[in-house]
């Protein structure tokens, strides 16, 4: 038995991906990268400069100037890790609602979504990386060792990012945010380009009734454990 080297987490918006990649990528000592903050890098700068979300043509020729950059932390404020877009600090900015409200239509175009392909493999390749996203088993790394599809009822994801929201001094309501999810959920997955599925080898796994730690437990298990990588 082998350690795998690269962890895929793809699923819909609050199924916990990133508690579970960043507590699953400190366990084992891997870099944990969320794929989405390159979408909500490129998403924020298309709000910024005026640039309609769904031009591909305009929103590509953004990112053919400006690319998304993931660095280390450079501030001590609660960050993971610090999101740069045309030379500009946008780690949080990346959170804000209208980000959320647009990012589905800029991560359906499937010349962006080339655009930034590349980046995503680089750090794949890399190994001892946990990737979270949307297409990280199917599209970005089909390759990887592990892939988990990290589900849950839409109630439970949408009560999530309710809380997250508001611990972050967003003002918003649970209808709203539920509604939100639900347009965002049917992008992401009737998009042509990458749609969010699980991937056919991927563990499908519902966090409706699992604690973070039962379900870092879980997938570290399979990952330090994976039959017939030494052979
Ligand atoms: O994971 P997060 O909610 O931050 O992702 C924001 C959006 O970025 C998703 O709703 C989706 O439209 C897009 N995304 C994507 N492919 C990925 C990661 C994110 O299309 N691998």
């Amino acid at each position: 038995m082998g350690q795998a080297s690269v962890v895929a987490i793809d699923g819909p918006a609050g199924s916990g991906k990133s508690t579970l990649g960043r507590a699953l990528a400190a366990r084992l000592g891997y870099l944990y990268f969320d794929t989405g903050v390159l979408y909500r890098a490129v998403t924020w700068l298309a709000l910024q400069t005026g640039v309609d979300p769904a031009d591909e043509g305009a929103v590509v020729a953004l990112v053919e100037r400006a690319r998304p950059d993931v660095s280390r932390a450079t501030r001590k404020d609660g960050r993971l890790y610090t999101v740069t877009i045309d030379g500009r600090d946008v780690t949080w900015d990346i959170r804000e609602l209208a980000v959320d409200a647009s990012v589905s239509v800029v991560s359906a175009h499937a010349r962006l979504r080339q655009a930034l392909l590349g980046v995503q493999r680089a750090i794949a390749a890399r190994g001892r990386v946990v990737l979270v996203g949307r297409d990280i088993g199917t599209v970005v790394a089909p390759e990887a060792d592990v892939k988990i599809y990290l589900d849950a009822s839409p109630a439970v994801r949408a009560e999530r990012r309710y809380r997250e929201l508001l611990a972050r001094g967003v003002i918003t309501s649970l209808a709203e945010v539920q509604a939100e999810m639900r347009r965002r959920d049917e992008i992401d997955s009737g998009r042509a380009a990458a749609p969010l599925a699980p991937a056919p080898d991927a563990i499908v796994i519902s966090s409706d009734c699992l604690s973070v730690d039962q379900e870092v437990k879980a997938v570290a298990e399979l990952v330090t454990n994976r039959p017939g990588r030494d052979c």
